[in-house]
């Protein structure tokens, strides 16, 4: 009975909405408006079109103005209600954006139908999303390069005691004319594009043990398949708007990704920079598992050096490493690579010195955003994405997860 009752409304809203939808033809006096062409356009008729909204199909009634200059159509009112160049409301575009940015596209045609009780086709869920996800990024990209010319609003607010930056990247499968002249992982065509993403998230207190403890709700993403220079920017950005030039305490964390300490040195030049523990030690694992065949073996090793990595002393580890002899060239040139690692990143492995100021020393948190943000999204079995799409579905995505989706839609409205 509920369902049949809301159907009923349904129709009894569609048939109000549609009587305030006929718009009257313009006065005498209002039948010239102005053209893009600078010339002047001329009222016509009324034309009716039919939209879908969220009471169901209404149909809609305005005025038409064509120019006699350089024949261009308009219809002012499209404008207005936003409803220019598309057969659904902004009510209805909001529903198909915000499952479209959740799940596989056919799933948010499922999710519509059943809680709004609108029949979707699947391709226009598809659709709407990636337009109103291209719209944001145009939007981001705008001001990135406002940015750029350190037009940067300023930041007002409280001071934060600590900020973190961390960034990572994560593969997503794309079609094949995205990877064509890619090279791929061993000799395998490349089936992957690495979307890289970027998190902001504070601190300001520490646990019993004396570990970080994030401030809840904020974590905000960035993300884009595009070169490590352009994402320099767009995580610089966000940096700032999430307050980093008035952070007492500034963190960069990453694996031992080269572009990754690129964009530190760059964008965020006094920060403290921290390798990921655990991929740190990973690398030490790698190492022991090719020096032993043993696990029992392989574990005593990592005793001795897994210590000399906690306690951020690299100048004893990186030469412990280097004197492993052997024969093997494949085993000499990974232990070479592994010194080298550590010796890099030496100064960002001060362990014991970041564990003292209270500060994370793990990338745990955009470790967890690259599946939620885009694994679960964008990494689904049978999904193959477009350069393009994946960027818009990722900018649309990381907008809701930010919390920002309404501001996209007041600032339409405005
Ligand atoms: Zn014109």
């Amino acid at each position: 009975m509920e369902m049949a009752v809301r159907s009923a409304m349904h129709l009894a809203g569609a048939a109000v909405l549609t009587k305030l939808l006929q718009l009257p033809a313009p006065a005498a006096d209002h039948r010239n408006i102005p053209c893009a062409c600078g010339h002047q356009a001329r009222y016509r008729e009324l034309r009716s079109k039919p939209i879908l909204t969220a009471v169901g199909n209404v149909e809609i009634s305005r005025p038409y103005y064509l120019c006699p200059h350089c024949h261009n159509g308009q219809f002012p009112a499209d404008i207005e209600l936003d409803i220019e160049n598309t057969a659904f409301s902004p009510g209805v575009r909001r529903m198909q954006a915000l499952v479209g940015q959740d799940a596989p596209f056919d799933h948010g045609r499922q999710q519509i139908k059943l809680l709004a009780d609108l029949e979707l086709t699947t391709k226009s869920v598809e659709r709407t999303a990636e337009v109103i996800g291209e719209a944001i990024a145009v939007g981001e990209r705008q001001e990135i390069q406002r940015a750029k010319q350190l037009d940067l609003p300023m930041v007002v607010g409280n001071p934060v005691p600590v900020v973190y930056v961390q960034i990572d990247a994560t593969g997503v499968p794309v079609v094949k004319k995205e990877t064509v002249g890619r090279q791929g992982k061993d000799g395998h065509p490349a089936r992957h594009r690495d979307a890289k993403l970027g998190c902001v998230f504070t601190q300001t207190t520490w646990d019993k043990e004396g570990y970080a403890i994030r401030d809840p709700d904020t974590t905000t993403y960035v993300c884009a398949i595009e070169i490590a220079e352009e994402f320099g920017k767009r995580i610089y950005l966000e940096a700032w708007q999430r307050g980093w030039s008035r952070a007492a305490i500034k963190v960069v964390i990453g694996d031992g990704a080269e572009w990754i300490w690129n964009i530190a040195d760059l964008h965020f030049p006094g920060a403290i920079q921290i390798v990921d523990l655990y991929h740190a030690r990973q690398h030490l694992w790698d190492l022991a598992r090719k020096l032993y065949l043993q696990e029992a073996e392989q574990r005593r090793w990592m005793m001795i050096h897994q210590d000399m990595l906690d306690k951020g002393d690299i100048e004893n580890l990186v030469p412990a490493i280097r004197s492993i002899d052997s024969s093997n060239p494949e085993l000499a040139e990974t232990i070479r690579n592994t010194a080298n690692y550590f010796e890099t990143h030496a100064e960002r492995m001060r362990y014991p010195e970041f564990r003292r100021q209270h500060l994370f020393v793990g990338s745990g948190v955009i470790e967890a955003g690259c599946k939620t943000v885009i694994g679960s999204r964008c990494k689904q079995s049978g999904m193959f994405w477009t350069v393009r799409a994946a960027n818009a579905i990722l900018a649309l995505r990381c907008c809701h997860i930010n919390g920002r989706f309404e501001d996209y839609w007041e600032a339409r409205r405005a």
